[in-house]
């Protein structure tokens, strides 16, 4: 297998330079995961390998390390990997090896009910790179090369930051910002801090982060991504969030939950304004239900909605980052190794990094 694999699937100068075996992080099953020396994978003629610099970890892999969402064993995790082209397939044109990359985790099938219908990011049987197919905590990992984008000498704790500047960048398509709207983000983790600064260069006029106080409010403020900054307090949020509502007495026109915490959720409907919009952009627990007075929704006439994930949105992503417009320096402020991801889970749980991500020589 492996020397067809050689003949027909690498070419490039860096032939015989990709090794036979890899390190990589592996589960099993939920909670269980090792790491583990595997063959590097193989890659068809419409394939790309990427030898991983390093991949973000996102509260996505929270979920996926308790068996939750797209998750299918053995997984390898990972799903905003950046690093270098190691190889391609005889049929790729847009990248070369040597180039570097970020890479796209979504692949969808182009053929079930949603996909014929032009909805390709809510496709049936998506392929989810970190997900349901190996992903980039992996010194290598295969992509399908339209789903690997060129980055230039865009730093590798930085290049991570492409994937959820993709969703982030989705959320805004389906938020429709109106001009000169005030809007309301909570939530100021990686994923809010490039939310908000696309919601200000799409649209809002004023923007208000709240979040509750540590490094990464620190960070936002230090990065100027908003107008007003809100500490809530996590032993009295009352306070602050009575505060916010008495001198916002019109609400929001649009309103952010970018936390994952049901129970901001749930009061963030009170925030949006007659006719306003309520974006739900974390990500959940599967069985948590909360409750919404549907008269409310009924008779201020606001319209709810969500943004999964994105859907080929790295070039977007990359129009942003060329014009020096997306700042994303000192988001990433902690790396593990592969062999430190027990260590990094209980770092990411505790919130006392902005971001991590694992690291690769
Ligand atoms: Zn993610
Ligand atoms: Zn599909």
């Amino acid at each position: 297998m492996h020397d067809t694999m050689k003949e027909s699937g690498r070419t490039g100068p860096s032939k015989g330079s990709v090794p036979e075996k890899m390190k990589a992080l592996q589960y099993s099953g939920p909670e269980k995961f090792a790491v583990v020396q595997i063959d590097v994978p193989q890659i068809g003629d419409d394939d790309v390998l990427v030898k991983i610099s390093a991949c973000g970890v996102c509260g996505t892999d929270l979920h996926y390390h308790k068996g939750e969402f797209l998750a299918k064993w053995p997984l390898i995790p990972g799903h905003e990997a950046a690093g270098t082209v190691a190889a391609i397939g005889k049929n790729v044109s847009n990248v070369s090896v040597g180039d570097r990359v970020a890479t796209d985790p979504m692949q969808p099938c182009l053929s079930c009910f949603h996909c014929t219908r032009r909805k390709p990011l809510l496709c049936d049987s998506l392929t989810a790179f970190g997900g349901n197919v190996p992903g980039g905590f992996a010194e290598y990992c295969r992509y399908p090369a339209r789903l690997v984008h060129p980055i230039g000498d865009l730093p590798d704790l930085e290049a991570v930051l492409v994937e959820p500047a993709a969703c982030a960048t989705h959320g805004i398509e389906r938020m429709q910002i109106e001009v000169g709207s005030k809007v309301l983000l909570f939530g100021c983790g990686p994923t809010g801090i490039l939310l908000a600064q696309l919601v200000k260069m799409n649209g809002a006029a004023h923007l208000t982060i709240a979040s509750k106080g540590g490094p990464k409010l620190d960070l936002a403020r230090k990065m100027n991504i908003a107008d007003d900054y809100i500490a809530i307090s996590d032993t009295s949020p009352r306070v602050q969030m009575d505060a916010l509502a008495s001198a916002n007495p019109y609400g929001f026109d649009i309103v952010i939950e970018a936390t994952g915490a049901p129970t901001v959720l749930e009061v963030a409907l009170n925030y949006v304004r007659k006719g306003g919009k309520l974006v739900v952009y974390g990500v959940y627990d599967e069985s948590v239900k909360i409750a919404w007075s549907p008269f409310k929704i009924w008779e201020n006439e606001i319209t709810i909605l969500a943004s999964f994930c994105s859907m080929g949105h790295i070039p977007h992503v990359m129009e942003y980052i060329k014009a020096g417009k997306l700042k994303l320096e000192g988001v990433v402020n902690k790396t593990f190794r592969i062999e430190e991801w027990e260590e990094c889970l209980d770092v990411v749980r505790r919130q006392e990094v902005v971001k991590a991500a694992i690291a690769f020589d």
